[in-house]
């Protein structure tokens, strides 16, 4: 149960509490009109504004999950300029594909499915833009790395494990691309499905996003979250 539950069901039982042991105000009324005068049941009232000052209301310290949301919430906010103005004013946006090192992958698969991705209704072109593939000169390089030459592309930057961004190139890692991730294929994560999720999360970087974290258990996991690493309680999602 969460905190905010918790604090609620107390506050019922003291209510509770207080009203088992209650004099009802007709009887109070019966009792105080023939003894006191109006003068002291004023007293006793300015008594129970003093007692009711003094009641103290629990602090409620803020749930860490939703600090987490807010946090990912401004960042994500701060990312949108960005974003935006790589697409500022464009209807179109081009990127050429190459290859780096030993591929052994099918490329002609590779560029349909990227594009296929990359221009799906639940990816990034809901921000009003469609992706086109240009033979070279496109704004950015989408590229199928041997995983060896990943770290290739920005030394420190890039590892060979995963797919990486680094400057204009969208690093799409030739390992990941056939074979998902051993906690994706253990999820039962289908390798469409993967490869959906690397496009969109490293195109997404190039945009200007940053990574995002999960937020709450069991929620579909932000494309802009490390889902090859770790999922912190979300499920795998392969759009935005
Ligand atoms: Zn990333």
């Amino acid at each position: 149960m969460c905190k905010l539950c918790t604090i609620a069901v107390s506050a019922t039982g003291v209510g509770l509490s207080l009203s088992s042991g209650f004099t009802p105000l007709a009887d109070l009324a019966n009792t105080t009109k023939s003894t006191e005068s109006p003068f002291q049941q004023l007293g006793q009232l300015d008594t129970l504004s003093t007692t009711l000052a003094a009641v103290k209301l629990p602090t409620v310290k803020e749930p860490t999950w939703l600090t987490d949301k807010k946090a990912a919430e401004a960042a994500a906010a701060r990312q949108v300029p960005a974003a935006a103005s790589r697409l500022a004013g464009k209807r179109v946006v081009t990127y050429d594909v190459t290859t780096k090192g030993a591929i052994n992958a099918s490329l002609a698969e590779f560029k349909q499915q990227a594009s296929a991705t990359l221009n799906d209704g639940r990816g990034w072109s809901r921000m009003g833009v469609s992706f086109q593939e240009v033979a070279s000169g496109g704004q950015f390089t989408l590229v199928l790395s041997e995983a060896s030459q990943v770290p290739s592309f920005s030394p420190g930057g890039c590892g060979a494990e995963y797919s990486c961004r680094a400057g204009r190139y969208v690093i799409i890692n030739q390992d990941r691309w056939v074979g998902a991730t051993t906690s994706w294929n253990s999820a039962g994560g289908s390798l469409r499905d993967y490869r959906h999720m690397v496009v969109n999360h490293e195109t997404g970087h190039w945009l200007g996003h940053g990574h995002s974290n999960c937020t709450g258990a069991g929620q579909p996991a932000q494309v802009m979250q490390q889902q090859s690493i770790s999922l912190q309680g979300c499920t795998f999602n392969a759009c935005n």
